[in-house]
């Protein structure tokens, strides 16, 4: 029988409790050899406290983390951060600032001989393309400089797993962009497992072969970026990838009703009150006579060039009578007249119908 080798990193029905308050609640996660996972929620669902147990620097109050198959956390086991062999990469860096910038990185590798010790920071500065900073100091580098030192001291001791807590929110939006790549890069060539917190979800589809969502604790749905995006498990992982528009409605004939077009909303009773979650680039508009204003159809309400897009604000008639405020989202430059009437056609693979939330 093929023997698979066990994940680098996994987390096993982890529970975490400060005081009263459950940060984390039976949490599994497993991040493969070459693989980067990011934890991905709003502030405050639980992701640091997660990665703070898979590096040892917290307590689970339940479940294991083992590394390589290997029980480092349980309720009776608790090997101490040092030997765990993970590299760690916070927010601030936390590079030791009367230290060079070679002598920084050279810090976790005090069991190597000299030389290999001199040979292997070379090496890792030559990765994250800094190679002629080894003399500097931190405080003589950029803000994008010192995270990608950050990044070479995590991974100059060849440590299978690397987790990282939000390590680019220091960082200004062009600087991110260039960092962010150069890091994904070196954290391929590496080959090590990477366990990523962040907050954005942008920055998730980026770097991560797969996300975990986590909402007040919990995991909500694991997947590739593109799984996640198109096939999201409810309207909050949904919103959370970028803007939504919300129509509330009720299911007739096993389809969501709505201004806009009747959407198969499977599994759900005949009348069931529904949230249909529309994003905004779903919507193609292209522009009709002014007196088709009526289902199928929208009043412009504003135009907005952003760039890449344009957003235009809709009104349409709902057959209640009351108005449906929506927004779209088109490549380009897509500028109609104000009050004028578009016709709009509606991508359904990117239209999702979900229990409206807190109902039963
Ligand atoms: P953020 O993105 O804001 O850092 P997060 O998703 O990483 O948030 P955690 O920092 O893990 O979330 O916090 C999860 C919960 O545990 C929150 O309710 C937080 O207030 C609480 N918490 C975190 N650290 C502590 C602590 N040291 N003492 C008490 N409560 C804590």
């Amino acid at each position: 029988m093929k023997q698979t080798a066990p994940p680098k990193l996994e987390l096993r029905g982890i529970r975490c409790l400060y005081d009263e308050t459950v940060a984390v609640d039976d949490l599994d996660l497993a991040v493969r050899a070459g693989e980067v996972v990011c934890l991905l929620g709003p502030s405050g669902c639980g992701k640091t406290t997660a990665l703070r147990v898979a590096a040892g620097l917290e307590p689970a109050a339940a479940g294991e983390v083992l590394l390589d198959g290997q029980v480092v956390s349980s309720t009776s086991v608790h090997a101490p951060p040092e030997r765990r062999s993970v590299g760690l990469v916070f927010q601030d860096y936390a590079l030791f600032p009367h230290l060079t910038i070679a002598d920084n990185i050279a810090f976790g590798l005090e069991r190597l001989p000299a030389a290999e010790r001199a040979e292997r920071v070379e090496r890792i500065l030559q990765r994250v393309g800094l190679a002629e900073y080894g003399a500097s100091y931190p405080h003589e580098l950029s803000g994008g400089q010192q995270q990608r030192v950050a990044l070479a001291r995590a991974l100059a001791p060849d440590p299978a797993i690397v987790l990282m807590d939000e390590p680019f929110s220091g960082l200004d939006a062009r600087l991110r962009d260039r960092v962010r790549d150069k890091t994904l890069h070196v954290l391929k060539q590496s080959g090590a497992a990477c366990l990523m917190v962040t907050h954005d979800a942008e920055e998730a589809m980026y770097m991560a072969d797969r996300i975990a969502v986590m909402r007040e604790g919990r995991l909500i749905q694991v997947g590739a970026p593109d799984e996640l995006y198109c096939r999201p498990a409810d309207a909050f992982v949904a919103a959370f990838f970028g803007e939504v528009n919300h129509i509330y409605s009720a299911v007739s004939n096993g389809a969501a009703e709505t201004p806009i077009g009747n959407i198969r909303a499977e599994g759900f009773k005949e009348g069931e009150a529904v949230d249909v979650v529309v994003r905004p680039e779903a919507i193609t508009l292209t522009p009709a006579d002014r007196s088709s204003y009526g289902p199928g159809y929208a009043k412009v309400l504003a135009a907005r060039m952003l760039g890449r897009t344009s957003l235009v604000h809709l009104c349409t008639c709902k057959t209640t009578g009351e108005d449906l405020h929506l927004h779209a989202r088109i490549p380009g430059r897509y500028l109609p007249e104000e009050d004028s009437i578009q016709s709009v056609v509606l991508d359904r693979s990117q239209a999702f119908v979900f229990p409206v939330e807190g109902a039963k």
